[in-house]
């Protein structure tokens, strides 16, 4: 279960947090819960120390080994995709930070997420472990999934992949959702959403262009 109870925040930063969402919904994000689980998280939990002032603004920063924390807008836009019910099964590729992870849990969805660079993933575990214990959190290459908790609800690909791995597709429920980043180009991703309607057919919907680290592995970048 999600909970921010361990944590004394300081107001003028749930302030910034508060203007933050309403930057977010003039720029489109329009599911109330989506807004609502972005506002529970505190994302100064997963930003580098000593830059405070930069928490709340709507923009991707680097937190190490190269790589970042997602920008609000995207982490919104990307969960608000999903369709996440509560309860629902959803497989993150790319923990970095572990905001997006603590977003999917403030949503009450049932995450894994899976991360390639072992000490992101153990900065964010000392995070998440806190905000959520029922958070899993893999280490390896997620360009594979993750079988053994397969099928999911929702699989939400947060570095750009070359194309879409059709590994992903067969760890879907029918029914169920993968959003992802794709692109020929390393660092420009169009945003897809492929939707399982049977074991024999997808949904594919192009939404709009973004800029990820790339998606490094056996079905991604090699
Ligand atoms: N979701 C993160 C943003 C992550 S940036 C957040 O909320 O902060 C993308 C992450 O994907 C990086 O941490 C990078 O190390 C990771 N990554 C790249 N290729 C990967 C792979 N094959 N499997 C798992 N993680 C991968």
């Amino acid at each position: 279960m999600f909970t921010t109870d361990f944590f004394q925040e300081d107001p003028r930063l749930a302030g910034q947090r508060r203007r933050l969402i309403d930057e977010l919904k003039r720029k489109g994000i329009s599911s109330v819960r989506v807004l609502e689980a972005v506002g529970k998280v505190p994302r100064q939990l997963f930003f580098p120390r000593d830059f405070e002032q930069y928490v709340y603004r709507d923009a991707a920063f680097p937190i190490g080994e190269g790589q970042t924390i997602s920008q609000p807008y995207t982490v919104a836009f990307q969960t608000e995709l999903l369709q996440i019910q509560p309860g629902d099964k959803v497989l993150e590729i790319g923990t970095g930070s572990g905001y997006q992870a603590a977003v999917l849990s403030a949503m009450g969805a049932q995450v894994f997420s899976v991360e390639l660079v072992k000490s992101l993933l153990q900065e964010a575990g000392k995070v998440l472990k806190n905000i959520d214990s029922s958070i899993q959190l893999f280490h390896g290459d997620g360009t594979l999934g993750l079988q053994s908790a397969a099928p999911f609800d929702g699989i939400l690909v947060t570095a750009g992949a070359p194309e879409v791995p059709q590994t992903y597709i067969n760890q879907l429920k029918i029914g169920g959702r993968l959003v992802i980043p794709v692109g020929p180009d390393k660092n420009q991703q169009k945003m897809m959403r492929i939707t399982k309607i049977s074991d024999q057919q997808i949904k594919s919907e192009v939404l709009g262009d973004f800029k990820f680290v790339p998606l490094i592995g056996k079905n991604g970048w090699l």
